[in-house]
């Protein structure tokens, strides 16, 4: 599950990247060291207040709520930083539309497993979607940001909202 393309999915590694990249800043430009060091403290001050942030969120949800249905195998690192079960869908791959058998599996996943969160990015048919709300009374969740950013418009076009972004998505799906 935690393959290290998604690692940035926690903040303690993210804030070991952003150590990384202004050694390396610093390294290539020394006679800026100093204004690297203080942007470095900077942004690693914003890091730990979203962090101890997302932390919040999490601990208000009781533990058996804290868990999560996503077809894209991407947060495992998320899950075991802030201690949300991470399940793959049953019935459901990320390669193409389910057909009808697999999302009757896939209801009777969410409802035996009693989970309200559920991302499976690629059920693109409406009628599904219904079906699923209708049969585990769960409202299926689009897509979560994973691997890259948004547009630059967009709703998580920088590491720090993109990560609110998706905590706020999770959190509010986990309290349905
Ligand atoms: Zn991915």
């Amino acid at each position: 599950m935690n393959q290290h393309p998604h690692a940035w999915q926690s903040l303690t590694n993210g804030k070991i990247y952003v150590k990384n990249i202004f050694k390396a800043l610093a390294e290539v430009d020394p006679s800026n060291a100093d204004a690297y060091g203080q942007a470095e403290a900077a942004y690693l001050g914003e890091l730990d207040s979203l962090d101890t942030w997302v932390k919040a969120q999490f601990a208000r949800i009781p533990e058996q709520k804290r868990r999560m249905i996503t077809s894209h195998d991407a947060f495992g690192y998320l899950g075991d930083t802030y201690g949300v079960q991470i399940l793959s869908p049953t019935g459901v791959s990320t390669a193409s539309e389910p057909s009808a058998g697999g999302v009757k599996k896939l209801i009777r996943q969410i409802n035996q497993e009693k989970i309200t969160a559920v991302f499976v990015e690629n059920i693109s048919d409406r009628r599904m979607i219904e079906q699923i709300a209708r049969e585990s009374k769960v409202r299926v969740e689009g897509e979560l940001y994973s691997d890259a950013l948004s547009t630059k418009n967009g709703p998580a076009s920088t590491y720090i909202t993109m990560f609110r972004s998706n905590v706020d998505k999770i959190v509010a799906a986990m309290n349905q």
